[in-house]
């Protein structure tokens, strides 16, 4: 049975004393783990350790937003796995649609982090989705197959369920416009189909999110569908009641 995962992208939002009250009330409304579901929290770089800190004990686990292909040396501004590893992360986010729209993320160079993330022994939760011209142009699946592939060819051997896919259609991202379950359902089904290249088992054990203005109110509809196993929460995750209300929909 593959897991289902509520995770947190705190994006570039925070600060000590916000990201300790957020803490504080994610404790408190997640006070014990439930069977088969993860909750991990993704706060800028600065703030990995205190957070970490913060959480030790709780069921909350922590992520990286995104994560160097290198290991160590000359890479002014990057930061490794093996550095992640070294501060106690899980996680690490590879490929959001920001970075590849606003830092020229390409999908080989996404494909290259999820390797090294692997091998270094983070999980990596890649993100996936089409913009709304693409969606529109009908060109959904050719987008998606284009993502999977570099990604698949960069990990020949990665283990069922030792990668988490994200599908996040880049038109619903902070816009307020969700997918209807059923529009998701229907991407994610297909997106399984097309592991499948990487193997029966590993599409069957892969975990694949639904992200884009997932909150309270509309996580229990997408978690409802059967290729749809939680979701990568952005705005809905800084506010406690929301992602409480996210992680109760899984
Ligand atoms: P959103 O962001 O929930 O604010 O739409 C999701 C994401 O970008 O991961």
């Amino acid at each position: 049975m593959r897991k289902t995962y509520v995770i947190g992208n705190w994006k570039m939002n925070g600060n000590k004393a916000a990201n300790k009250a957020l803490l504080d009330g994610l404790k408190a409304g997640v006070p014990a783990a439930k069977a088969g579901v993860a909750i991990a929290v993704c706060p800028p770089f600065a703030y990995l350790e205190s957070v970490i800190a913060e959480t030790a004990g709780s069921v909350i686990g922590v992520g990286a937003q995104d994560v160097s292909e290198y290991d160590k040396g000359a890479y002014t501004g990057e930061v490794s796995v093996s550095m992640l590893k070294d501060v106690g992360v899980t996680y690490a986010v590879i490929g959001h649609s920001e970075r590849r729209a606003l830092f020229g993320e390409t999908d080989e160079w996404v494909g290259k982090k999820t390797a090294a993330a692997l091998a270094g022994g983070l999980v990596p939760v890649v993100c996936v989705g089409e913009t709304e011209a693409e969606r529109v142009g009908n060109q959904t699946e050719a987008v998606l197959a284009k993502q999977l592939d570099a990604m698949l060819a960069a990990v020949p051997n990665a283990a069922p369920g030792s990668i988490v896919i994200a599908y996040e259609p880049v038109w619903a991202i902070g816009t307020g416009k969700t997918a209807t379950p059923e529009m998701a359902q229907e991407t994610h089904a297909f997106i399984r189909n097309y592991i499948k290249k990487a193997g029966d088992a590993f599409a069957a054990e892969t975990a694949i999110l639904y992200g884009g203005s997932v909150k309270a109110s509309n996580a229990l509809g997408l978690f409802a569908m059967p290729d749809i196993d939680g979701g990568l929460v952005g705005g809905a995750s800084l506010i406690v009641e929301e992602f409480v209300g996210v992680y109760n929909g899984a």
